[in-house]
């Protein structure tokens, strides 16, 4: 008998496996069920090896002690599928709303929020004085009135949804019209005419890419227009020979014709942001000033909180959209309420919302700062990154990101690690050390921009939470 087979013959049995000490302990840790899916799993995998002809696992399994070999083997196995699949990351990217990293971060009072209500029945939609079922969107309601001017308010799922929801209640089967150069895509698949079509309205597009007119939007209105649609162009700009047309002249064209005029925002500023050094842009509070009915925005762009679309103004309009039955699958739960709540309130006291809200503390972070950061982390990771690596600080740019503000990049200063010129195989060396970064305990997210790995420090808050880390790069790099 050859010694695979012999080996095949003394693998241990499941049952005999689970009464290791090690295994008992992980079963009452993780669960039985979860130890012996792994302990069948691991064994089957041994079987397949050997099978294969697989010499590693002969020699391995020829050593003593085959039975504490497999079950340290479950063990890693099923301590790895414990780790969360969904957890905090590093954001070094120089993108400080980075869509795939869920973009802004909350402030330390909405995660209270969240902590307390998450575990307990709360009153989200129940009126504690009458004892009746209550509004949802109250709570929010009163908060943003205050900030913007809307008489009242509604919140979805996200900005896409709110847009949604607007055309599908007060255009459906009607027309919109729109300008040509207003015909966005946001990133994913958001995309007006698209929004448009899923919201069984009519897309009625005026003018021309980069000139559109007062009088375009006139000869346009007929017996099917159903509303009249601005879309804030936030992610990109057109220059040059342009024209088009201001909320207030098309305010004043819908109400003439007895139409809603709706704005759709997207980024959705609350206050002034040139206090940080950003240029103007139009507050949600001075589009409503300006005559629209209706402005949509999104709560986790520049308005630094919680995914969410909000749909702001006329009382009597917004009481359509929460009668119609889509708000019904738009709508969100008591935790992005609660947390988009908070958010607000650090509204009311605009001096230390720099302070407070993570979004503007990172945007409004100055250069000087963040590059006397990167000094101070060099000497560590020259240390521990060693030869082979050659690692600077560098001036570079942030950018605010999800399509807000695109032109608008923040001086910024980052970490940059290449390989030493002359060096073999650079390109892998330069991938394998941003998958180095991914695979750290809590992973850090740069981006290899011209040959080199940039980590744009920007976003880290404490130099520690980095240095922390980088001991585990030792012997992955
Ligand atoms: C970002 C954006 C949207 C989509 O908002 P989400 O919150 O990402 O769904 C829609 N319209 C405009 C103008 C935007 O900038």
């Amino acid at each position: 008998m050859n010694s695979r087979q012999s080996l095949l013959r003394q693998l241990p049995s499941v049952d005999s496996l689970l009464l290791t000490p090690s295994l008992q302990s992980a079963a009452t840790e993780f669960g039985l069920d979860e130890v012996k899916q792994h302990v069948r799993q691991v064994l089957a995998d041994l079987r397949n090896s050997l099978r294969n002809g697989d010499a590693g696992a002969e020699v391995e399994l020829q050593k003593d002690n085959m039975p504490d070999l497999i079950s340290q083997r479950v063990l890693q196995a099923v301590q790895l599928s414990a780790v969360p699949v969904l957890r905090p990351v590093i954001n070094l990217t120089g993108t400080v709303l980075h869509t795939n990293l869920g973009r802004a971060r909350l402030p330390e009072q909405a995660c209270q929020a969240l902590y307390s209500l998450a575990a307990q029945a709360c009153n989200v939609e129940y009126d504690l004085e009458t004892g009746k079922r209550g509004d949802r969107d109250k709570h929010v309601q009163q908060e943003m009135c205050r900030l913007t001017g809307a008489q009242a308010v509604t919140v979805v799922n996200n900005n896409a949804a709110a847009v949604l929801l607007v055309l599908n209640t007060l255009a459906r089967d009607k027309e919109v019209l729109i300008s040509r150069g207003e015909l966005v895509e946001i990133g994913g698949s958001f995309r007006i005419p698209a929004v448009m079509e899923a919201a069984q309205a009519c897309l009625h597009e005026v003018g021309t890419t980069n000139r559109t007119h007062l009088q375009d939007y006139r000869e346009a209105v007929n017996a099917a227009t159903g509303l009249v649609m601005k879309v804030h162009t936030s992610n990109y700009a057109v220059q040059g020979f342009t024209a088009s047309v201001g909320e207030q002249e098309l305010a004043a064209l819908a109400a003439e014709h007895g139409l809603p005029f709706v704005s759709d925002l997207g980024s959705g500023t609350l206050g002034d942001l040139q206090r940080f050094g950003l240029p103007p842009e139009p507050t949600v509070r001075s589009v409503l000033e300006a005559g629209a009915d209706i402005v949509t925005f999104s709560g986790d762009k520049l308005l630094g909180g919680v995914q969410a679309g909000i749909i702001a103004g006329r009382a009597d309009l917004i009481e359509r959209m929460k009668a119609n039955p889509l708000k019904r699958a738009l709508r969100v739960d008591k935790l992005t309420l609660a947390a988009l709540l908070e958010v607000l309130k650090l509204y009311r006291d605009p001096q230390s919302l720099p302070e407070k809200l993570p979004f503007l503390r990172d945007i409004s972070r100055s250069q000087q700062n963040i590059r006397e950061q990167a000094e101070q982390l060099l000497p560590a990771f020259r240390k521990t990154l060693g030869p082979g690596l050659v690692i600077e600080v560098r001036e570079t740019s942030s950018q605010i990101g999800s399509g807000a503000l695109p032109l608008d990049l923040l001086p910024s200063a980052a970490l940059v690690i290449k390989p030493e010129p002359g060096a073999t195989g650079s390109d892998a060396k330069l991938t394998g050390l941003a998958a180095a970064f991914r695979k750290l305990s809590t992973p850090v997210i740069g981006r290899i921009h011209d040959g080199e790995f940039w980590l744009d420090l920007r976003c880290l808050d404490e130099s520690e939470a980095l240095l922390d880390l980088l001991p585990e790069l030792l012997d992955q790099v």
